[in-house]
């Protein structure tokens, strides 16, 4: 199963994009019919909501009145938090009951309007953000849905900005104006959910492209992810793409720190559920004394490739991927050369499938690095 996360501000076109993903054959999870779901005549939920507001809380008909659930819900942070306190663990439940009901290939698009506030960005596989400006959003709350213009305005305001939502947005769909086609997307979640299904990576092989200034944010909402299925241990951006103005292969590396080796194999479902499945065991080549070995996952989405290296906290190649990284964000010559050595051989090596000569041939430029970067280290010690 593929979780997607789709956010995105009130009248921004959510339910729109969520009802193609659907036409396409995803399984919408509704957060606000959920939400809707958990305060029905007859629930626990409701009847708690009347112990906690009182009687006037309901119509006449026994149904919730939510305009007076409202007026006093939001009147108060404590009142607020009471309602949450209620509604929120059930409409969390509700949602897992329905992620398990789903077929064990299906495509699970949770809409979820509040995903940035609650802060639920590293639980999906994939988060996609749809966007419109702030002005369109108004006119259409007003317009198509009838929305008073000041209440329109109050909503828009209250939620989360247009900034904090790119930050976890890996898939940034512009609704300003028409409304995107999403068969690019699709494609890619479909594969991505098979991959994940069947334990695979992406694979294929990457060129060098220029360095991009995106890498370091899709860097940290992946990290989040790892760290979150590696119950909350310590992943850091290393590699090339985690140099600023470094040419690169277009593939993030990312290193989790583990206490020891078995560790690193009691994470191995773990990390593959979360969209990150095994490689292998491999051991780094030695730049010194020490234990060079490892485990390599790599990302099963195809829209964003990336190598993740499980090292023992304070082993010898943890410092060495930190120090090496840390040495060419510090030194510009010496970035300049590493890049050029790269482009030379990326173009020497274009039909190198596996990377394999290309990786040997850097070695001797990678040797001769070993005493730069214990020179660095060293100055940076003292
Ligand atoms: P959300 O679920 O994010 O609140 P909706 O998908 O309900 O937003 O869209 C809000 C309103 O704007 C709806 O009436 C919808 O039909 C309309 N709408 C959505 N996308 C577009 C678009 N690209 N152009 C014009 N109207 C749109």
């Amino acid at each position: 199963m593929l979780r997607v996360g789709l956010t995105g501000g009130i009248g921004s076109g959510k339910s729109t994009v969520a009802r193609l993903l659907a036409e396409n054959g995803a399984v919408v999870i509704d957060a606000d019919k959920l939400a809707r779901e958990v305060l029905e005549p007859g629930s626990e939920g409701l009847a708690e909501v009347v112990e906690a507001f009182g009687e006037d809380v309901l119509n006449a008909d026994g149904t919730l009145d939510r305009a007076a659930l409202a007026a006093k819900a939001f009147a108060t942070e404590e009142a607020r938090r009471t309602l949450n306190g209620i509604t929120h663990p059930r409409i969390g439940a509700l949602t897992g009951q329905r992620m398990a009901e789903a077929p064990e290939d299906a495509i699970v698009v949770h809409d979820i309007p509040l995903l940035v506030e609650r802060d639920m960005a590293a639980v999906y596989h994939l988060v996609v953000v749809v966007y419109a400006d702030s002005r369109t959003r108004l006119e259409r709350l007003v317009g198509s849905r009838g929305m008073d213009r000041s209440d329109a305005e109050k909503r828009i305001a209250a939620q989360a900005t247009d900034e904090q939502r790119r930050a976890v947005a890996d898939v940034w769909l512009d609704n300003s104006g028409e409304v995107p086609d999403v068969t690019a997307l699709w494609d890619r979640l479909v594969r991505f959910e098979k991959n994940v299904r069947t334990r695979s990576y992406a694979s294929g092989s990457p060129l060098v492209v220029p360095y991009d200034e995106q890498w370091p944010a899709q860097a940290r909402r992946l990290a989040r992810r790892i760290s979150l299925a590696a119950g909350g241990r310590h992943v850091e951006h290393i590699g090339s793409t985690s140099v600023p103005g470094l040419a690169a292969k277009d593939v993030l590396d990312l290193q989790l720190a583990v206490e020891d080796m078995e560790t690193a194999d009691d994470l191995r479902e773990a990390l593959a559920q979360a969209g990150f499945p095994y490689v292998g065991p491999y051991v780094d080549t030695p730049r010194g004394e020490g234990d060079w070995s490892k485990r390599v996952h790599a990302g099963a989405d195809p829209g964003r490739r990336v190598n993740l290296h499980l090292r023992v906290e304070g082993a010898a190649n943890w410092r060495w991927a930190v120090d090496f990284r840390d040495w060419l964000r510090h030194d510009a010559q010496a970035r300049e050369e590493y890049a050029n050595v790269k482009l030379e051989l990326s173009r020497r090596f274009a039909d190198d499938a596996d990377g394999f000569a290309y990786g040997e041939a850097k070695e001797p430029w990678m040797a001769a690095a070993v005493e730069r970067v214990q020179a660095y280290r060293d100055g940076q010690e003292s």
